[in-house]
């Protein structure tokens, strides 16, 4: 990639980076603030150490190499880890209030609707940036008299899965919205379960299915996955779930697949659920640190080549976490 590419590519980021976004709670036209839920209540700092975790942040497009991921785990202040621009201050102030507190009840259904809420929303936002950002790469005109027909297309194909997983997201919103305003409707089924301290915090989403399928459904049908994994006073709540109409056998069985685990188990279920589905994930540096580099580089590959694998099988023969 030329120097020119390079430079205009982190033009286009950077504009993104620093446009003003717009509150998504709906109706508000308030500029959102980056927000930090998780900092508030001592969950990220129970994995941090001296106030810092490892997160999946985008590479700097200038140290990208051939061989690299467009993601790197980076040591980042934990007041900086997970934070997007999601909701305006009041609503971000007071949407959240019951998650906030210095105890929350990681039992209780309006919890589990409102950390799934959030994650839907940094999905949804992550999701509208990228559209932004490779639509201002086709129309850029540094890149637009150089761009390949082939990669033209990549581009193209890709902005259409992207506005149809937006679509697919938003009518999730809209069912989460109602559930958080009126409360116990029960639309959504979710369990808990409860272990010592894992190393790592995940509030993520996730879509499963052979790629096919994924395409051919019509929006809605589509089952998609919560998972929040959140350390707190010396123990991991795993809180999953999932809209009721999406319950079929398979995801009963991925929910299920979290209940009754030894550590070992535990570990690898952590291991393959960051390695292969959700990319909102923060480790703490201790545990970090202890990855062998070979198994690193395992995972880099493992994830270079499986970009666009949903399925819910995946042979993931390695663990980041066999150490701890
Ligand atoms: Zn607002």
């Amino acid at each position: 990639m030329s120097i020119e590419i390079k430079k205009a590519l982190k033009k286009i980021r950077k504009k993104i980076d620093n446009s003003t976004k717009t509150c998504m709670i709906p109706g508000c036209k308030l500029p959102s603030i980056n927000s930090h839920i998780l900092q508030k209540n001592g969950i990220i700092s129970s994995i941090s150490r001296d106030r810092y975790v490892y997160e999946l942040t985008e590479t700097d497009i200038f140290k990208v190499q051939s061989h690299q991921l467009g993601y790197e785990a980076r040591l980042i202040g934990i007041n900086k880890a997970f934070s997007f621009p999601l909701f305006c201050n009041p609503h971000d102030t007071n949407v959240f209030k019951t998650i906030e507190v210095d105890n929350p009840d990681f039992h209780n259904y309006i919890s589990f609707i409102l950390l799934s809420y959030r994650a839907l929303c940094t999905e949804i936002r992550r999701k509208l940036d990228s559209k932004k950002e490779n639509e201002l790469i086709l129309a850029d005109p540094v890149i637009k008299p150089i761009i390949s027909e082939d990669h033209k297309n990549l581009i193209t194909v890709f902005l259409d899965g992207c506005n149809r997983g937006i679509k697919h997201l938003e009518a999730l919103k809209d069912l989460l919205e109602i559930e958080k305003t009126l409360g116990n409707q029960e639309r959504f089924y979710f369990q808990v379960y409860e272990y010592e301290l894992i190393p790592i915090c995940v509030y993520a989403l996730f879509t499963p299915g052979e790629p096919q399928q994924i395409a051919s459904k019509p929006i809605g049908e589509l089952p998609t996955i919560f998972i929040h994994i959140l350390p707190f006073n010396s123990r991991s709540f795993i809180l999953v779930g999932c809209l009721r109409t999406h319950l079929n056998q398979i995801i009963k069985e991925y929910i299920e697949s979290w209940k009754n685990l030894n550590k070992e188990q535990l570990n690898k279920m952590a291991n393959d659920l960051i390695v292969a589905r959700v990319e909102t994930w923060c480790c703490s540096p201790d545990a970090f640190e202890k990855i062998p580099p070979e198994t690193l580089i395992k995972y880099k590959k493992y994830v270079k080549h499986n970009a666009f694998n949903h399925s819910i099988e995946q042979n993931i023969n390695f663990n980041l976490f066999s150490d701890i």
